[in-house]
This record gives structure tokens, C-alpha cells and sequence, in this order.
């Protein structure tokens, strides 16, 4: 914890010295061309390229170190991250710009020699190129940490808790199920509603369609999260974290399709789909990796593998989790939206309904 601290503040106070060090580069260096005569506005420059090359230094290290030990994200999170790549590509261009302006400035230093007026301009507008950039970089990295875009699914509509009298419509239905002779979980279309407000049949139909999406976890046993507060208690957790060891197969909980495999800061690799009557969206997060060939757009069969339990985004490297989500979904195409069902009690439910038919 205080390693991770530390590494984010140097890496921060590296960015404002280096900043802060290019640009009176290229200040000292305009009063320079303005000024030939004064040999201290040369000197003023190479103490602001002394400190950018320190703050790089810094800057470069601290990054390294909290890409490769992974303090903040793993690893795999970062690459897979299109906001992380530009700013490395960014980064690419401030080094490639630099190598010039450094090897002259060394020149400069080691001969002592009267720098030539025309190199003192290219390395003003090349200092302030890189201002501009790191500027731009620094805007990046903030997108980063907000989540750039969308994170968890985000209830649109006041959160309708489920009433017990909906949870005894469920267990009533998982129990003349559980008794009838042959238990045929056939999957209907019902067409979209077109609402996210949650009825008795709705449950009655997400608990019908959904299974467990790890092997040999027993619903029973879990606690649920559902209300837990998360982000300072600005938001409630909406889910249900299932601890799990990392690389555990992860099943589609229900027959549909792929809405969007996506990655934020707070979930990491991420799946949402649609189940097959297509008023419900399934979230998976904080997946390892996906399942190879799972793509925006694949059908998806019940149980059929999807990922692997890891604990990509914002959870623990120890403690690798699924982090599970169901929601109401007015139209699935907005898949990060939705009204929040507690996946719990469906589970229990539908591992009633599914349970092997007794004598009695
Ligand atoms: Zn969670």
C-alpha cells in the first residue's frame, strides 16, 4: 500500500518537475535568440534540460516499476487497455523528439562552445512540442483512472428491490418444477418490453434461463453483496462476488449472445451478455482472460466457457473473484445500463428448480 503510494506520487511529481523543466528549456532558450549576447540564458537552459532528464528518469523508472510489479493493475490490464497504449505511443514520441535536443545539449555542456542560433530554435519549438505532448499525456492517464467511458453496469432508474412476495412467486415456480415428472428447460422468446422495471414474471423468466456460472459452487453458501456500498459509499456494489481461484472456467450463466466484451479501470476484462429473451443483461467481471475466440458477437449456449476468474480492474491480486451481474434491460443494446436484480436469490432458485427430482 504505501509502495504503491509512493510509486504514484513520484511518478506524478515526475511529470509536473519534467514539465515544469522542458518548459523553462524552452523559455531560457526563446530569451536566448532574443538575447545572443547573455551567455546565462544558455546556462538557464541546460539547468531546465537537467531537470527534465532527472523528471524523465524518475518518470520512466516509477512507470516501469508500477507497469511490471503491477502496484496498481496487473499487467495484462494495461496492454489490453487502448487508453494506456496511446499514451505510450505518446510517451514514444516525446522520447523519439528528445533524442536530438539531448545529444546537441550534451555537445553544448561537454565543448562549452557558443550553441549555433539555428539549433537554439529547433530546440525551443522541439521543447515546446513536448510540453504540448506530455500536456496531452498526463489528460490520458486522468481518462485512465476516471474508468474512460463506461464501468459497472449503472442503474438509469431508482433500484426496485426485489419484494418477498417476487421471491416467493420464484420459489413457488422452482418448487412445481422440481416435482413434475420430466423438468424440460426450454428456453421461450419472449419478445422485449421494452421497460427495465423488474415484474414477478421477469424473475420467474431469468431464473428459468440462468445456472451457476462456476462448477461447484453452491449458491446457498454465498452472502449476498447486493446493497454492499462501494466508492466511498457513493454507489452500491449491484452484484455478487464469487471468490474463486484464478483461471477457474467461467460458464455462460444463460443461452444468448456476446453484447460486448469491454475493459474498464473498476471491472477489468469484462463480458456483458444478452440471455436469449434479450431483456436481461449478464456481467461477468474482473475476468483473467477470455475465452479464446469469444468475440462482440458470439451466440452463446448455457454453460458454454467464456473466461476465467482473475481479478483484472479494481480487485484484490490476492483475492481473484467473479464479480456477477444481472440487470433489466430496457433494450440490450445499451448493455451498460440496466436495472439491477440481486443475482443471488435467482441462483438459489434456479439451482432449486434444476435439482434432481425427489420422491415425495
Ligand atoms: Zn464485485
Amino acid at each position: 500500500m504505501i509502495t504503491r503510494l509512493a510509486l504514484a506520487w513520484l511518478h506524478l511529481l515526475a511529470l509536473v518537475c519534467g514539465l515544469a523543466g522542458v518548459w523553462a528549456r524552452g523559455r531560457a532558450l526563446s530569451d536566448s535568440l532574443r538575447h545572443p549576447e547573455d551567455p546565462r540564458a544558455i546556462r538557464r537552459a541546460l539547468v531546465g534540460d537537467t531537470w527534465w532528464g532527472i523528471a524523465a528518469a524518475a518518470w520512466i523508472v516509477t512507470g516501469l516499476w508500477r507497469l511490471i510489479a503491477g502496484t496498481e493493475k496487473s499487467t495484462s490490464y494495461y496492454v489490453a487497455s487502448h487508453a494506456f497504449l496511446f499514451k505510450m505511443s505518446l510517451f514514444l514520441v516525446v522520447f523519439a523528439l528528445e533524442i536530438w535536443p539531448m545529444t546537441t545539449l550534451m555537445r553544448w555542456r561537454r565543448k562549452k562552445l557558443q550553441p549555433d542560433a539555428r539549433d537554439v530554435g529547433r530546440i525551443e519549438i522541439i521543447s515546446y512540442v513536448e510540453c504540448a505532448l506530455v500536456a496531452i499525456i498526463a489528460l490520458v492517464a486522468v481518462a485512465m483512472a476516471r474508468g474512460y467511458g463506461a464501468g459497472f453496469v449503472a442503474p438509469q432508474a431508482p433500484v426496485v428491490s426485489l419484494a418477498s412476495g417476487a421471491i416467493d412467486s420464484v420459489l413457488k415456480v422452482a418448487d412445481s418444477v422440481s416435482r413434475a415428472p420430466v423438468v424440460v428447460r426450454a428456453v421461450l422468446p419472449v419478445p422485449p418490453s421494452g421497460t427495465d422495471s423488474v415484474t414477478a414474471d421477469d424473475v420467474a423468466l431469468i431464473t428459468h434461463e440462468i445456472a451457476m456460472p462456476l462448477d461447484s459452487i453452491d449458491p446457498t453458501t454465498l452472502h449476498s453483496s447486493f446493497n454492499d456500498p462501494r466508492a466511498g459509499g457513493l454507489r452500491q456494489h449491484h452484484a455478487l462476488d464469487i471468490m474463486s481461484p484464478r483461471g477457474t472456467p467461467i460458464h455462460s450463466a444463460a443461452s444468448g449472445r456476446v453484447l460486448k466484451l469491454f475493459t474498464s479501470i473498476d471491472g477489468g476484462l469484462m463480458v456483458h451478455a444478452a440471455d436469449s429473451s434479450e431483456r436481461f443483461v449478464i456481467m461477468y467481471a474482473h475476468l483473467d482472460h477470455y475465452a479464446p475466440e469469444l468475440t462482440d458477437s458470439t451466440r452463446l449456449v448455457r454453460g458454454q466457457l467464456i473466461g476465467f476468474v482473475g481479478s483484472t480492474g479494481n480487485a484484490s491480486e490476492n483475492a481473484p473473484h467473479l464479480h456477477f451481474a444481472i440487470a433489466r434491460s430496457a433494450d440490450v443494446k445499451h448493455w451498460s445500463r440496466g436495472n439491477p436484480i440481486d443475482p443471488l436469490p435467482v441462483l438459489v432458485a434456479a439451482q432449486l428448480a434444476a435439482r434432481p427430482i425427489s420422491l415425495r
